[in-house]
């Protein structure tokens, strides 16, 4: 309760405790907000892990290419610098591979050195067949002999530049491949160096770097849901409080409380709970105050009366109660019209209500009489501040159409609060009668014959 706002609460109603209703909506807009949020973030992170597998393995099939490119082409030039020539196949039963005058059949040292300090598999092929090849069956023996695909032979035979296969099937197991073209000085295709990862060494790789991404994925979109789903839940407390407010106020009840944090708000929750407690106060002023003086009017007048009766019947807090009506009236009416009579009453409410703002409240009680409640006030005390009053009201001299009025004031005052309220405007009622008999423009306190008067 501390952090709520109580709004101008009449006295003697601050003990009113609102209690908060429940509010339930079928088409809640922060249900609709969490599943379209949801739904989004679903989307988005669907999208995000498909384009991160993509991605992914697109990248390291790329780096996986260049890196076999690049050895494939560096084992080419090692061949050539160690032994210069030509390819040529000689022999007549049992071919033998040369390069320039040396027969390279059987010098697997030409590729394996690469293939075992870079960790991959190379094969030099001639025409289409391997000749040399650290590719091994599954009892170890090296695939020399076994043919090319015809469709990588028929591609590579035209290209000019190496060829890339994500998949590649030799022997039995499936490879990554390179293949780097091999031209004999007078340009004819000789073959090729083959260079090859499998597959299922790099595979692995992949699924782990797709893991760790979309564990990141994972993550930020939680993240992102719990963030929403906080500033979501703030934005409904916000609806919530604003809602309570208003069913409060719109059943009536003038001590609607409205939370204080909700107008401290700098966003448009802060702007609308202004808003709508401004709204409440105009339309509570319109009930309460009239609108000419903005003084209470007589319903409010009742009301805060009995309060500070019901003070005095449990506290025994004394008050006075005096009616004041301003002299001759009709006769400023009469001689300024109406309009200048109704800035009249303004200028003297605006008096009235100057000196009660401390001692109590001044309210209208009919067209041109006031009603006044002294609060913890006796006789004598209530007698001075009227008398305060009537200076001011004597010294004031209202401009009118470039005409000066003045008025007087007289008035009825008692302190009887073992009465009850008809007896004590009544007397007030009587003293105030005596005044204007007595040639007003004075406060009366006691009528001559009273003997039981405070
Ligand atoms: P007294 O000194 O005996 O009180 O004489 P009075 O003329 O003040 O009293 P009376 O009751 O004869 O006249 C009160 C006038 O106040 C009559 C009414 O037209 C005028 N009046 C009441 N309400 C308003 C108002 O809101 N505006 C204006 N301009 N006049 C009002
Ligand atoms: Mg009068
Ligand atoms: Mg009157």
């Amino acid at each position: 309760m501390a952090d709520k706002q109580r709004i101008n609460l009449p006295e003697g109603q601050s003990e009113l405790i609102i209690t908060s209703k429940k509010h339930k909506h079928k088409n809640a807009i922060s249900k609709k907000l969490i599943a379209i949020i949801v739904a989004i973030m679903l989307v988005l992170a669907i999208t995000s892990s498909l384009a991160i597998y993509f991605f992914t393995s697109k990248t390291i099939l790329r780096e996986k290419e260049q890196e076999l490119a690049a050895i494939s082409m560096l084992t080419a030039t090692n061949i050539d610098v160690k032994i210069p020539g030509d390819y040529t196949l000689q022999g007549d039963t049992s071919y033998r591979l040369y390069k320039g005058d040396t027969d390279i059949t059987i010098m697997l040292g030409l590729i394996s050195d690469n293939a075992d300090l870079l960790n991959v598999e190379i094969s030099l092929i001639y025409s289409d067949t391997r000749i040399l090849t650290t590719i091994t069956d599954s009892n170890g023996k090296s695939v020399t002999g076994l043919g090319l695909a015809p469709q990588i032979n028929s591609a590579l035979a035209g290209s000019s530049k190496g060829i890339f296969f994500e998949n590649t099937l030799i022997n039995t197991d499936e490879y990554f491949s390179y293949y780097y073209p091999l031209y004999n000085s007078d340009g004819s295709y000789a073959g090729a160096i083959e260079c090859c990862s499998p597959l299922k060494t790099i595979m692995p790789t992949i699924r782990n770097n797709i893991i760790i991404f979309n564990a990141i994925l994972l993550a930020a979109t939680i993240i992102l849901l719990l963030l929403i789903y906080n500033f979501n839940l703030e934005v409904n407390k916000s609806i919530f409080k604003l809602l309570s407010f208003t069913q409060d106020a719109a059943s009536g009840n003038d001590a609607a409380l409205l939370d204080a944090s909700l107008l401290r708000r700098k966003d448009e929750f802060g702007t609308i709970a202004t808003a709508v407690l401004d709204m409440h106060r105009s339309m509570r002023d319109m009930m309460d105050k009239d609108p000419l003086t903005k003084l209470y009017n007589r319903r409010s007048a009742n009301r805060k009366l009995d309060m500070i009766m019901s003070h005095y019947q449990s506290n025994g807090t004394s008050y006075s109660v005096a009616i004041g009506d301003i002299d001759f009236f009709k006769k400023v009416n009469d001689t300024y019209g109406h309009d200048g009579g109704d800035i009249v009453l303004q200028a003297v409410a605006t008096i009235l209500q100057d000196h009660m703002k401390k001692n109590g409240f001044v309210a209208r009680w009919g067209g041109e009489e006031f009603l006044f409640a002294f609060d913890k006030t006796d006789l004598a005390t209530a007698e001075i501040i009227i008398n305060d009053i009537l200076d001011d009201i004597r010294a004031l001299t209202i401009d009118y159409e470039g005409r000066e009025i003045k008025v007087t004031m007289s008035f009825g005052v008692t302190c009887n609060p073992e009465l009850n309220k008809d007896e004590i405007i009544g007397l007030a009622d009587e003293r105030l009668y005596y005044a204007k008999e007595n040639g007003r423009n004075r406060v009366v306190t006691a009528l001559p014959d009273d003997s039981s008067e405070n």
